[in-house]
């Protein structure tokens, strides 16, 4: 991980102009005329043409290209509810990827509420400014409802990062090491640690993908999410486990895989070393992860180790999905972001980690030579290729399941247009 200063953290977010974004004009502005017709009286006939026709927004405004990244700051990073302004900086943060990664425009919405009705009622209000909606850094369960009620209850496409980009980018992950390490996702018996937002949206995504719940135990910070609890809420209940283990410890006798999105320092070389031929150990919390990655690696040499962090490889980074899944489903106009197009993400990142790495993303990482394996089953954020194969994978299958209003129909030329 590259090192800095906590005075280089705040040098760079203060500087001239405080904080990392800005809101810069795409059309002429330097005449009388242009003035005229960016503001009134010009506008007043885009302004009608709208009103006539509502899809006219798309045309005649910057909404298509433009997503919210809405947080109320009760999950900020690993820092927890740490109030809606103080999270402030890392909603920037998040419209500074989506503009370098993919082009979309962003701007970063800070609300002031713990109440999921009112801040429903206030995305629901602001809505109208938006091409899509990436909720962030709520906490858990609270964001289960909101992205619930919200993806109801709106017309556009609306995904909670911290659930559905790590669910995404983890289980292209999986597919990957569940094929070098030869198991089948039918059979393969996954211990959950955490029950949060995130492992829970990853619990569920795995299951769609082939992964059989009686063969999954969630744990959460009280231990096993067992059928003999009485103090689980609606979606706890969702993984209520049968079998005769309580703790983490006894859960992971033979297990095949660790998915941990919980807290640092909670997993044992004991309990690595009491599971199945070939394990598969996703330690994700953030920044120190469920067991360090070299004494995990020193523990099992048959072991696929993957973590958040830069430093170590395979690191599950939510940037690998969030820009370019956005990016295609604003490219068709889609009314949400479903299933569908989330396995069809899931699948084009584990299908490009197959691929032979070009130079520039090796020398992007310090003369790295990544090649499809133990140490390589996710691409690296810095690879440009993620753009031109998830957005028209994640565009395609919105339009296979029929939610896209404006279907891509020269693939070439979408594919340039991507890369201009
Ligand atoms: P969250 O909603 O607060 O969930 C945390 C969960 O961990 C809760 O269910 C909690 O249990 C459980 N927990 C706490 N201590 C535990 C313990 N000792 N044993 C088992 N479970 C325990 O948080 P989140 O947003 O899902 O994030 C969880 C972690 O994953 C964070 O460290 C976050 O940084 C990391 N994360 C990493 C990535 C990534 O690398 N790409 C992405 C997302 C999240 P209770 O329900 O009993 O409180
Ligand atoms: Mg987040």
């Amino acid at each position: 991980m590259a090192k800095f200063t906590k005075e280089d953290a705040l040098n760079y977010h203060e500087g001239a102009r405080p904080g990392k974004i800005e809101v810069v004009p795409t059309k002429p502005h330097s005449t009388q005329l242009d003035l005229s017709l960016a503001y009134s009286p010009g506008v007043a006939v885009p302004c009608l043409a709208i009103e006539k026709n509502p899809k006219d927004v798309y045309k005649y405004t910057a909404k298509g290209n433009l997503v919210a990244v809405i947080s109320n700051g009760t999950a900020v990073l690993g820092l927890g509810d740490i109030g809606a302004e103080a999270g402030k900086p890392v909603m920037e943060g998040k419209g500074l990827l989506f503009k370098i990664f993919a082009d979309i425009d962003v701007f970063d919405i800070e609300v002031d509420t713990k109440n999921v009705d009112e801040f429903v009622q206030i995305v629901k209000g602001i809505a109208p400014t938006f091409g899509g909606i990436n909720l962030e850094d709520i906490k858990a369960p609270e964001c289960f409802e909101i992205e619930d009620r919200l993806k109801k209850e709106l017309k556009i496409p609306v995904m909670h990062d911290d659930q559905h980009g790590t669910a995404i980018i983890s289980a292209a992950g999986l597919l990957n090491a569940t094929e070098i390490q030869k198991k089948k996702l039918c059979d393969l018996q996954l211990v959950v640690n955490g029950a949060g937002a995130s492992a829970v949206a990853c619990t569920r995504l795995y299951i769609s993908l082939g992964v059989k719940k009686e063969n999954i135990v969630m744990v959460d910070s009280k231990g096993v999410i067992h059928e003999s609890r009485t103090d689980l809420n609606r979606i706890k209940k969702e993984f209520v486990s049968s079998k005769n283990v309580h703790t983490l410890k006894e859960a992971m006798v033979g297990a095949d895989m660790f998915l941990g999105l919980s807290v640092a320092n909670v997993l044992t070389p004991e309990m690595i070393n009491s599971m199945a031929a070939k394990p598969i150990v996703f330690a994700m919390a953030n920044p120190d992860p469920e067991i360090d990655y070299d004494v995990a690696m020193q523990t099992r040499k048959d072991l696929i180790m993957a973590t958040g962090r830069s430093d170590h490889p395979n690191q599950v980074n939510n940037v690998l999905g969030f820009p370019f899944i956005f990016r295609g489903a604003l490219d068709v106009k889609a009314t949400a972001i479903n299933e569908a197009m989330k396995i069809a993400a899931v699948k084009a990142i584990a299908s490009l980690a197959k691929e032979d790495v070009p130079d520039i993303v090796n020398i992007a990482y310090g003369e790295m030579n990544f090649n499809f394996g133990s140490e390589y089953i996710i691409p690296k954020p810095l690879d440009p290729r993620l753009l031109t194969i998830v957005a028209p994978a994640v565009a395609k299958a919105a339009m296979d399941s029929g939610i896209a209003q404006e279907p891509i129909t020269n693939w070439e030329a979408y594919k340039l247009q991507l890369e201009e």
